[in-house]
């Protein structure tokens, strides 16, 4: 197999149809499992190459952006096959830069398929458009009302960066990209380097696809990088009209930085760390304890804990039962074979980041996986501290990128409400409870609802369904924008700008907005939602 992905991977860039290999700048990504490097080399893309694949796209916008969403939803469905076609290849890629286990490498395979199918879906009806149509009074007075008509347009050529923990559905295809292809905005992917063949198979497949269903040459680019320069050079290009990011939130927060001193400012929607605060209340621990403790030393392990929805933070009211709680949960968590992390310098990462939790007063490690481990094997491990002390250090609330939890013991409600109070934002937030404790609790739980994006009960934050009806996203610093969502349908919103025609001739509006609504949509009409057409 090692031989056909070597044979199969040029390392090059996709600048539109076209590869092209300009740089002397070369990297290579690395197999954590066996420690060491890949075979294969990838070429930085150049300046040249940056500005060719930013000027390509922004020609394709012109025709990409007319096509229907029946055209659009085609090109997303042959992605989708295209990426199935890569079969075993795809998958042990993805193995071999990842250290990911082959069962992920499958689920994350599907769920990349399963968003590509679900944009195309969504747009081969034109309702997600919003069609609003105002029609005219010309005598009303004192002034008469023009007709207004209103849609969502496509905003432009779109920058994506996708994290290392996800290459496949956070990545060259995953859900920053379908939902921009499906909104009419051409995509250049600044690959992530760390799963660059991974990248490199997924962006031909792209390419493939779209030559199939004759979409416009610079719809899709991937450009490679091996440091920061790349992806700096891509959001401030001015032709650049909006940037979808997943990653940490110090890559985030440089980013947004750096893109608010572009002369023309352009929307950057970041999708960052969390530490995901799970609330115990004593109630549940009686019955559930065990079961909970089993299920969170599985959910804070899953992957390495290398998930955006990991489980940082466990806070509960000090009682014999958050004490055996706890205790089963070290000894639940010891039982669970350690596995590989992506990359050396995502281990180090953690290791860093949990340093910095654990040298603060006050902060024990209660439990550490006791025996050796393979290098690159990371052992998982639970500190403590008080509400007091949590409250009182901001550098306790630092995500630890990996199989890490902090458990905060507040001396009562007063003080745990306190702790959520200075919480920053978050992604989820999770309740293990009954329904009396969410009566008896509410103020705690509103503090705690403001600071996420996703309530969850008596579950783990783990595992982001993604449905229409989904928030994936949540207040600064889990992303840059809380009103949208990376996950689910109405990711799209992030790359639409909503557009009016006063009093356009009704034969020269776009289908949605015409009086006769072929279509037969839903479309707001005088502020009612009706299919029914305009006399
Ligand atoms: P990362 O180190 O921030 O990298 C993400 C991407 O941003 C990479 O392509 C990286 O390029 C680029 N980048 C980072 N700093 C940059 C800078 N200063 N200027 C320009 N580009 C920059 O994150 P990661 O290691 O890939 O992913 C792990 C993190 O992602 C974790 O913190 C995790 O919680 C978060 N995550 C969030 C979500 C979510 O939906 N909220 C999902 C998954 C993961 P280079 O590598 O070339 O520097």
């Amino acid at each position: 197999m090692i031989s056909s992905i070597i044979k199969r991977i040029t390392g090059k860039n996709y600048i539109g149809n076209n590869t092209s290999s300009q740089s002397r700048i070369t990297f290579k990504t690395f197999n954590p499992q066996k420690n060491k490097e890949n075979e294969y080399v990838f070429y930085e893309a150049s300046n040249n190459e940056i500005n060719e694949a930013v000027s390509l796209a922004t020609k394709a916008f012109e025709s990409y952006k007319l096509l229907s969403g029946k055209r659009k939803a085609e090109f997303l469905n042959t992605i989708a096959e295209e990426i199935i076609l890569l079969d075993d290849l795809l998958l042990q890629t993805y193995c071999l830069e990842s250290g990911l286990s082959l069962d992920r490498a499958k689920k994350e395979r599907s769920r990349t398929i399963f968003q590509l199918h679900s944009f195309a879906n969504l747009i081969s009806n034109d309702a997600w458009l919003e069609p609003s149509i105002d029609t005219a009074i010309p005598d009303r007075k004192p002034v008469p009302k023009p007709d207004i008509r209103r849609m969502n347009v496509p905003i432009g050529p779109v920058v994506v960066f996708g994290a290392s923990n996800f290459p496949l559905a956070y990545s060259t295809a995953g859900g920053d990209t379908a939902s921009a292809l499906a909104s009419g905005c051409p995509v250049i992917v600044k690959s992530h380097p760390m799963h660059a063949a991974t990248g490199e198979l997924v962006a031909a497949a792209i390419i493939r696809a779209a030559q199939k269903t004759k979409m416009p040459n610079g719809v899709f680019s991937n450009l490679n990088s091996s440091g920061i320069e790349v992806g700096q050079q891509l959001v401030l290009h001015p032709d650049v009209k909006a940037v979808g990011f997943t990653g940490s939130i110090k890559g985030g927060r440089a980013i947004h930085d750096l893109i608010s001193k572009r002369t023309s400012p352009i929307p950057f929607f970041a999708e960052m760390g969390s530490i995901n605060p799970v609330v115990v209340f004593p109630s549940i621990l009686e019955k559930r304890g065990k079961e909970f403790a089993q299920k969170y030393a599985k959910s804070i392990t899953e992957a390495s804990g290398q998930f955006c929805t990991n489980p940082g933070l466990i806070m509960g009211i000090e009682s014999e039962n958050f004490s055996k709680f706890i205790d089963t949960l070290s000894k639940e968590l010891i039982k669970i074979p350690p596995s590989c992390m992506l990359h050396p310098k995502i281990m180090d990462s953690y290791k860093e980041a949990k340093a910095t939790i654990i040298k603060q007063h006050n902060v024990q490690v209660i439990t550490a996986y006791p025996n050796k481990v393979k290098p690159n094997y990371v052992k998982q491990s639970l500190a403590t501290v008080s509400g007091k002390y949590f409250i009182e250090t901001p550098e306790l609330q630092q995500e630890v990128f990996g199989p890490f939890s902090l458990i905060v013991k507040c001396k009562n409600k007063e003080e745990l409400e306190r702790a959520i109070c200075n919480i920053d934002g978050q992604l989820t937030a999770t309740a293990l409870g009954n329904i009396l404790d969410l009566n008896e609790f509410k103020n705690l739980i509103s503090q705690l609802s403001n600071k996420v994006g996703r309530i969850i009960f008596n579950g783990v934050p783990t595992g982001v369904e993604v449905c229409n009806s989904m928030v994936h996203g949540g207040p600064y610093p889990s992303s840059t924008d809380a009103r949208f969502s990376a996950v689910g349908e109405s990711a799209i919103k992030r790359w639409v700008r909503p557009f009016s025609y006063q009093n356009w001739p009704n034969e020269l509006l776009p289908e949605v907005l015409k009086n006769e609504n072929t279509l037969g949509i839903l479309r707001f009409v005088n502020n009612k939602l009706t299919t029914d057409k305009i006399q």
